[in-house]
């Protein structure tokens, strides 16, 4: 009989968000008509930008005519998509070569798909509390998982240490869950970790476009030396609504050897055989992200996440309670009161303010005593939600 892969076995049997899901659901039918306000899971709530929306219009009128109807693309990417993207980097002053990025549909994909360049016995450094997908995907490839425990002390930023036996580090900057960015310095150490030990960083950029401190690095490719060890990671899920919509880009530099092999050949050869690429019309809808006016209208709707952080920071401040993130990030990672255990404080505000957050050890032991709140709610909800928040902490 064939033999399955005996790892999924060893996977946590309940995904974080299902048992949120199966908490408020009881919830909800012990309580019709309540009216529940959900500030836990990471969806955008925001349309997406209307220079994306005309864009794919335009796109699926090309598909319709056979002058302009497009078949197979290159499955590393569309040229005017990688175009696109590098183009947008060199404006912030990273130099890259179009061939640099390539096309992904979506950050989740990559971060389990990327794996594939890696040994499975090579080891992953997963710093908690992080999101889950690292932790899950390197259990089920077999991967020997190294964990680096952050907490308060620093700021739930942890620096490298040449004690750590991992070859692949996982490193997400905005932070999910905890919003925390890693400073230019702090981040130049992984940079320098990874290059001594030729290990190999694999950089999760989902919420960079979050960052406002221009102080702070928003890519991995701002700091010297990473071109010899970083893959990046990104996503235009957050960045401009696409959750649902389903397109992102990784960045795999040429100079990224091991063992004599380039990392970014190795990927091409991947993409190449594993998949036919992405959809025309999502690369068109993906492409006018990076126009001006894409990049002024995604904008407005992180504006409209940043208020709502900053309604949450208000009370929170209000109320003395320690956080982090919020400022830079699309998540506020607070400390429990009194002691509080995460998910004792989820059932606290379920059942006595009827708001729904995420316990913050779903993400790693060290996130017991933690709760995140998402801001991508809509502002009524987010008010509303923070009245209700500072009954309890007040
Ligand atoms: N990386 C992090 C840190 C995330 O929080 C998420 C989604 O919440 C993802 C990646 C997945 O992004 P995508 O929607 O592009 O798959």
């Amino acid at each position: 009989m064939i033999e399955l892969n005996p790892h999924y076995a060893e996977l946590k049997d309940s995904y974080l968000f299902r048992r949120i899901g199966a908490k408020t659901e009881a919830y909800c039918a012990a309580h019709p008509g309540t009216r529940l306000l959900r500030m836990g899971i990471g969806d955008v709530s925001l349309p997406l930008a209307p220079a994306v929306i005309r864009a794919l219009h335009e796109a699926v009128d090309d598909q319709a005519d056979k002058a302009t109807f497009h078949g197979y693309l290159p499955e590393c990417g569309a040229p005017f998509f990688r175009e696109a993207v590098a183009d947008h980097y060199r404006g912030r002053g990273i130099a890259l070569t179009d061939g640099e990025v390539f096309v992904s549909s979506g950050a989740s994909d990559e971060l389990g798909d990327i794996l594939d360049l890696f040994s499975p016995s090579s080891a992953a450094l997963i710093m908690e509390p992080a999101y889950p997908a690292y932790v899950d995907a390197s259990v089920i490839a077999g991967r020997r998982i190294v964990r680096l425990p952050a907490g308060e002390g620093n700021g739930f930023l942890p620096a490298p240490d040449d004690s750590l036996d991992a070859d692949l580090v996982y490193l997400c900057s905005p932070n999910n869950p905890t919003g925390a960015v890693f400073p230019r310095e702090l981040l130049g150490s992984w940079v320098d970790f990874a290059n001594r030990r030729g290990a190999v960083i694999l950089f999760d950029a989902a919420y960079e476009a979050f960052i406002e401190d221009p102080a702070l690095p928003r890519s991995i490719f701002e700091i010297d030396g990473a071109r010899t060890c970083a893959v990046e990671i990104c996503s235009l899920s957050k960045t401009a609504g696409f959750t649902g919509t389903r397109l992102g880009y990784t960045v795999i530099p040429k100079d990224l050897t091991r063992g004599g092999q380039s990392l970014h050949a190795m990927w091409t050869r991947n993409r190449t055989t594993k998949t036919n690429g992405v959809s025309y019309i999502l690369q068109r809808g993906g492409a006018a992200v990076f126009s001006e006016e894409g990049q002024r209208q995604i904008r407005e709707n992180i504006a409209v996440y940043k208020r709502n952080a900053k309604t949450l920071m208000r009370v929170l401040d209000s109320v003395g309670v320690w956080y982090t993130g919020g400022r830079n990030a699309p998540y506020i990672w607070m400390k429990c009161p009194d002691g509080m255990k995460s998910w004792d404080f989820f059932d606290l505000l379920l059942n006595e303010i009827q708001v729904v957050g995420t316990p913050g050890e779903g993400f790693g032991a060290c996130g017991e005593g933690y709760f995140r709140f998402s801001t991508f709610g809509s502002p009524e909800d987010t008010e509303e939600a923070a009245e209700r928040v500072v009954r309890v902490l007040g």
